[in-house]
């Protein structure tokens, strides 16, 4: 029988590799709670209206990316491409956001791209969504946030790249001198540019493609009224205030539509793959009428864990364990079952093996399983004591069995 393979596009994660996915889970997960986010749970699957609406008709993702398939019932849904769309439209179900909601994600997205390095068709996310506030302090906040996220999982020389696309008048003003702009130079554009002319002349800013045609574009810092303006005045003093540096990309626009007033992205400068962007953000004031709610300002971002994990400094063989029980002598092995299963009660990681295995072979396994310590149960238990070998400095030394935790947690 043939053998079956992840579907193009994706890929598995198993032990050991898969404990830096922990980690940057769980260290996502204590970012979040350390900043007031709630946890927002969304199905992966939505009324595909939902993202066509969100994140617009005539962005790359909508157009070529969905995995959009009819179910029994008959209804068109789509696998979700991202978690935006989703968080609002569960606000909105649920009575709409009267003062504040703060929450986050984490999971997995879909898009139907072209797979390679940094970029799958199953991938990621991490996200936080800030409801209700139209407040620059509010933006600064999730800027931080993803800041901060990089700088736990060791990220290094992370560039914030903002800018500001105004407010949907400013947006419309400057659309129409771009569109100008890109007429003229309508013959040197690529064939999705030329569609977008009409529909959508922002996002040929964002195309890699036309970067030499609207390399002299006018930007559309360059048309802001005072409003949006000053909130990008606002946005960029908090960011100061923080010391979290910054670079203003006057031509950052983002890939999906819903974006008003400050975007941004967080590149690694070290990070050479042609995807460079491990997360972005931006405002979205206007998303919740899209979707049929009532006019809700909002800000969020989210972080791409897959461009994270490649792209952050290898920080050694991670620890899974805190100890292994070695069993030296085969009439202890219920003893060594009772000591693993107190020291797991009493929350230390560790484990054992089910079966008999010369001594050899348990010290390889506790080093193939990522252990910091091995716990030898042989003879000395009959004094009550134990051997305890630090599997990264080789020091080894007999113990107590009642100091083991101790031992450990040093
Ligand atoms: P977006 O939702 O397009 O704003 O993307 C936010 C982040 O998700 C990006 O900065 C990437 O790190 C990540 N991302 C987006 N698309 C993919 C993909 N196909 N594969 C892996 N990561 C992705």
């Amino acid at each position: 029988m043939s053998m079956f393979r992840a579907p193009k596009g994706t890929f598995d994660v198993l032990p050991p590799e898969s404990g830096q996915w922990r980690t940057a889970h769980r260290v996502f997960e204590e970012l979040a709670v350390q900043f007031g986010y709630g946890l927002a749970l969304t199905p992966l699957f939505e009324d595909t209206d939902v993202f066509s609406r969100g994140v617009g008709g005539d962005t790359e993702v909508v157009e070529k990316q969905m995995y959009t398939f009819t179910d029994r019932g008959g209804r068109s849904v789509t696998l979700r491409p991202e978690a935006t769309a989703s968080v609002v439209r569960a606000a909105i179900q649920s009575g709409g956001v009267s003062t504040r909601l703060k929450a986050s994600y984490w999971g997995p997205m879909f898009r139907y791209e072209r797979p390679q390095k940094g970029r799958y068709r199953q991938f990621y996310q991490g996200g936080v969504e800030y409801l209700g506030s139209s407040s620059p302090e509010a933006d600064v906040e999730v800027i931080e946030f993803g800041y901060r996220y990089l700088e736990r999982m060791a990220v290094p020389d992370v560039e914030v790249r903002v800018n500001t696309i105004g407010d949907t008048a400013d947006r419309e003003r400057y659309s129409d001198v771009l569109r100008a702009y890109l007429h003229e130079r309508y013959d040197h554009l690529s064939s999705d540019a030329r569609k977008r002319v009409t529909t959508n002349p922002m996002r040929v800013l964002d195309s890699k493609v036309d970067a030499d045609v609207v390399r002299d574009a006018p930007t559309p810092g360059q048309y802001l009224g005072k409003a949006a303006e000053d909130h990008f005045a606002a946005v960029r003093t908090g960011l100061e205030s923080l010391a979290i540096p910054y670079t203003v990309d006057p031509k950052l626009v983002r890939g999906l539509d819903y974006y008003n007033r400050t975007v941004w992205e967080y590149v690694p400068l070290s990070y050479d793959a042609a995807q460079s962007s491990v997360g972005g953000g931006g405002r979205y004031d206007g998303l919740f009428e899209l979707l049929g709610g009532k006019p809700t300002p909002a800000v969020g971002l989210a972080m791409g864990v897959d461009r994270i994990l490649l792209a952050s400094r290898p920080s050694g063989t991670s620890l899974e364990l805190d100890a292994f029980v070695v069993v030296a002598e085969d009439t202890l092995r219920s003893e060594a079952r009772q000591l693993v299963s107190d020291l797991r009660r009493s929350g230390i990681r560790v484990d054992m093996n089910d079966e008999p295995r010369s001594v050899k072979a348990q010290f390889k396994e506790s080093d193939r399983r990522g252990a910091a310590h091995a716990v030898v149960v042989g003879d000395e238990w009959s004094h009550g004591d134990v051997t305890v070998k630090d599997l990264r400095t080789g020091e080894q030394r007999q113990i107590q069995v009642k100091e083991i935790e101790t031992w450990l947690r040093a």
